[in-house]
C-alpha cells in the first residue's frame, strides 16, 4: 500500500469526481455504438451546445497536448507559425506536438506578463518580420487559466481577438484548467470564449475530475472541416467514445464541473492567505485560479521534501508550484502552510 496523502504536485494526482465516475458507471451497463455514435457522446455534445449558448462543433480526445496540437493543427498550414506566450504549455510541456502533427508550423514565443500574452506582444512577434523567409503567423493560442495560475478578463480576450481579427490570425484557447477561469471570473463560458472572439477551445476535463478526457469545441465551425479525420489519423478517435463523453455528462448536468473549478480556487486562496505572513515567502503570481506559486529558500524547499510533499520547480530558481483539486481536502492544505511556515523558520 502506497501513501496515498494528498498532494500538491499537480491537479492532476487527484482522482475521479463521483459524477464523472457514476456516469461511466451507467455507460457500462451495456453496449452501445462505437466510435462516438452512442448516445452518450450525443448527449455530452448537446450539453456543451447549451452550456456554451451556440452551435459549435465538439470533438473528444484524450488528453491535453493531442486536443491542442490537433486543433492547432487544423487552423494553419505547415508554412504558418503560431504565436504563444513563452510560458505556454505548448511551448514547454507538449513535446514538440504541436509542431509535429501541423507537420513543422513553428510556435513563435511572445513576451508575456503573468502569463499573459497582450496585444502589444502579439503584435510585436507577428509583425517582426513578413517577408517569404518567415514562416508566416497564422494563429494565437493563449492558456485560459494560464499556467502561472492567473486569469484574462473578458476585456484582455476582447482586445486580443481585435488584434487577431486586424492581423489575419485565428484565436485558440487551451482551456485545460477552463472550469477554474469560469470559476474565478464569475463569467460564463460564452463570455470567456466565443463571444470574446476565441475559435477554438480545448475544455479540460482530466484536471476537473475525470480519468481522462478532454473536449475540443470549435466555435468556428468552418475550422472544424475534417477535423474527425485528423483526430482518427493521430490515434485520438476513441472506438469506446462512450467512456470519453459520458463523464463529461456527468460533470456538466448539475454544474458539477464549476462547483469543482470553484472549490480547488477556494483551497488555493486559503493556502495563499495562511503562508502570506510567512517572512521570506513571496508569492510569485497572483493567485486568480487554483494554482499557488511561492518563491522560498532551498534549504526550506528541501525541508518541505523531507517531510514527503511533492511539488514542482519549474519556473526558476526557488520558485514551487502548488495546485489545488477537485477534492482537496482543507485540512490538507492547513497542514502544508503549517509545513512551509516551520520550513521557513517562522
Ligand atoms: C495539463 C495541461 C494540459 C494537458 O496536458 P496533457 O498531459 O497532455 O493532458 C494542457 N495545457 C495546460 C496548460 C495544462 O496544464
Amino acid at each position: 500500500m502506497t501513501d496515498q496523502s494528498q498532494q500538491f504536485a499537480s491537479d492532476n494526482y487527484s482522482g475521479i469526481c463521483p459524477e464523472a465516475w457514476a456516469a461511466m458507471e451507467k455507460a457500462n451497463l451495456g453496449h452501445d455504438r462505437s466510435y462516438g455514435d452512442d448516445q452518450w457522446t450525443a448527449r455530452a455534445a448537446e450539453y456543451f451546445r447549451e452550456l456554451f449558448e451556440t452551435d459549435c462543433e465538439v470533438f473528444f480526445a484524450f488528453n491535453g497536448t493531442a486536443a491542442n496540437s490537433l486543433a492547432l493543427s487544423s487552423l494553419c498550414q505547415s508554412y504558418h507559425s503560431v504565436i504563444c506566450s513563452e510560458t505556454a504549455h505548448v511551448e514547454t510541456d507538449e513535446c514538440g506536438a504541436p509542431e509535429f502533427f501541423s507537420n513543422g508550423s513553428k510556435l513563435l514565443t511572445a513576451r508575456s506578463v503573468d502569463g499573459k500574452l497582450t496585444p502589444e506582444s502579439i503584435r510585436e512577434v507577428a509583425l517582426k518580420r513578413q517577408d517569404i523567409h518567415y514562416p508566416k503567423p497564422r494563429v494565437v493560442t493563449i492558456t485560459q487559466a494560464t499556467e502561472v495560475g492567473t486569469v484574462y478578463h473578458p476585456e484582455e480576450l476582447k482586445a486580443i481577438s481585435a488584434t487577431c481579427k486586424e492581423l489575419g490570425l485565428n484565436l485558440h484557447m487551451d482551456g485545460a484548467r477552463f472550469s477554474n477561469a469560469c470559476a474565478s471570473l464569475g463569467v460564463s463560458p460564452a463570455e470567456l470564449t466565443w463571444k470574446a472572439g476565441v475559435d477554438v477551445l480545448c475544455f479540460g476535463g482530466t484536471k476537473n475530475g475525470m480519468a481522462v478526457g478532454e473536449a475540443i469545441l470549435f466555435f468556428n465551425r468552418k475550422l472544424a472541416e475534417d477535423f474527425d479525420y485528423r483526430c482518427k489519423q493521430a490515434g485520438q478517435l476513441a472506438s469506446k467514445m462512450r467512456f470519453l463523453s459520458a463523464p463529461w455528462v456527468g460533470l456538466l448536468e448539475n454544474d458539477a464541473w464549476l462547483k469543482y473549478g470553484s472549490h480547488a480556487n477556494r483551497c488555493a486562496q486559503l493556502l495563499s492567505e495562511l503562508v502570506s505572513d510567512v517572512p521570506g515567502v513571496e508569492l510569485m503570481f497572483p493567485v486568480q485560479a487554483n494554482g499557488v506559486f511561492l518563491q522560498m529558500s532551498e534549504p526550506a524547499l528541501e525541508a518541505l521534501r523531507n517531510k514527503g510533499w511533492r511539488f514542482y520547480t519549474f519556473i526558476g530558481s526557488g520558485g514551487a508550484r502548488f495546485m489545488c483539486s477537485w477534492d482537496t481536502d482543507e485540512a490538507r492544505v492547513r497542514e502544508l502552510a503549517a509545513d512551509i511556515r516551520a520550513a521557513m523558520g517562522a
